[in-house]
């Protein structure tokens, strides 16, 4: 039996997701910039979507901009604070994801904007005194913290972060990859001015996500081309995988509670069967603390050993990561700054409403064979 146990990397579509998909990769297949019949369909069908994931998360649809994903929309975002806001110090925290680390070491050569860190203690929790310090100077700041951590599943008060950055007229970015789709946002109340999304973190297709970018604030584009996206993101739209998102973001809304329950519940099973199967057994950051970190990530830190337990779970059908896809295998930054024991194994489980307690008791039985404490 498979058993995927790494939905923060990527999550499998839902079937009633790629149900509607298909008339747009079949029959609807014009493009939102023709003017004839099916490019009036695909343009209702594009106006369509950006006003349902408008509603459901509070905002105006005109502030929903459609891009490739996580990562593009990290780099408009920021691009834009620091362009068009005119940003000269960018406050940031030492967990955020590549797509906005690698674009503030970009831009940090061309702007030479100044990179500061927020503080924050052995398990990941940001000092917000230090964010009001950070705050508190007379250059023109950009916060950029993300919702939550898509390694060790640290979650962020980006209420009280955005709350301060209001107190201090700072431009708040927020990267919500791994919890839009998962928690409530109403970006009417929380005082976010960016905030970046991406479908395949919840049951929607790959190469597509959104920029939210509150009204008021002017973006800078970063791909050149035509008028698509109000100017703003050159290129014809990915109508198939906009309509798949959107339907992606309509279910996981309509089901959130049942789902988060049923997950949350996964995730309290698996720390109780590897605290119970395996000794020396830790977890990093807030990561085993359910109301400070994702229900959907756990990660824990194991004893070294002389097997690569990834390669070993792997060729028992199990798919699990040490940390980020997108780090490639490279030492995690985000351990790293934790100061946790590299010499340690770390394994990052992250589940979905398509996971089962069947599934992990096998890891953990899995788990425990390795250290010797199940007869093989
Ligand atoms: N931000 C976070 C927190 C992520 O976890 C990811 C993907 O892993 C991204 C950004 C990048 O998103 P995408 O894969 O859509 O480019």
């Amino acid at each position: 039996m498979n058993i995927y146990l790494d939905n923060a990397a990527t999550t499998p579509l839902d079937p009633k997701v790629l149900e509607a998909m298909t008339p747009y990769l079949l029959n609807h297949f014009g493009n939102p910039s023709s003017k004839h019949g099916p490019g009036r369909e695909a343009k209702n069908a594009l106006e369509n979507c950006r006003k349902t994931i408008a509603n459901l998360l509070n905002a105006d649809p005109e502030e929903i901009i459609f891009t490739s994903g996580g990562t593009e929309a990290d780099n408009i975002a920021i691009v834009s604070a620091i362009t068009c806001g005119k940003i000269d110090h960018v406050i940031t925290t030492a967990f955020e994801h590549p797509a906005v680390l690698q674009t503030l070491k970009a831009l940090n050569k061309q702007y030479k904007t100044r990179v500061s860190f927020i503080r924050h203690d052995e398990n990941g929790n940001l000092d917000l005194k230090h964010l009001e310090y950070l705050l508190n100077t007379n250059t023109r700041n950009l916060v950029s913290v993300m919702h939550a951590n898509n390694e060790i599943g640290n979650l962020n008060d980006i209420e009280s972060i955005g709350e301060l950055c209001e107190k201090y007229g700072a431009l708040f970015h927020t990267d919500t990859v791994q919890t839009i789709g998962h928690y409530q946002h109403d970006l009417k109340q929380l005082k976010i001015h960016y905030l970046t999304a991406s479908a395949h973190k919840f049951h929607g297709p790959k190469g597509v996500g959104f920029l939210y970018c509150c009204k008021g604030q002017r973006l800078n584009r970063l791909i050149h081309g035509g008028g698509q996206e109000s100017g703003l993101r050159a290129g014809t739209e990915n109508i198939p995988g906009i309509v798949g998102m959107t339907k992606a973001l309509e279910l996981s809304y309509q089901h959130l509670e049942k789902d988060a329950t049923y997950i949350e519940n996964l995730k309290h099973h698996l720390i109780n069967a590897l605290t119970e199967a395996l000794p020396n057994i830790t977890f990093n950051g807030n990561s085993a603390n359910p109301d400070k970190s994702l229900y959907t990530v756990l990660s824990v830190s194991l004893p070294a050993t002389d097997i690569d337990l990834l390669q070993y779970l792997d060729a028992e059908d199990i798919a699990v990561s040490g940390g980020s896809a997108c780090s490639g295998g490279a030492p995690s930054h985000v351990l790293k700054a934790l100061g946790a024991d590299t010499s340690r194994n770390t394994i990052r489980f992250s589940f979905s409403k398509f996971n089962t307690t069947a599934e992990l008791d096998q890891v953990a039985e899995k788990l425990a064979r390795v250290y010797g404490l199940v007869a093989a």
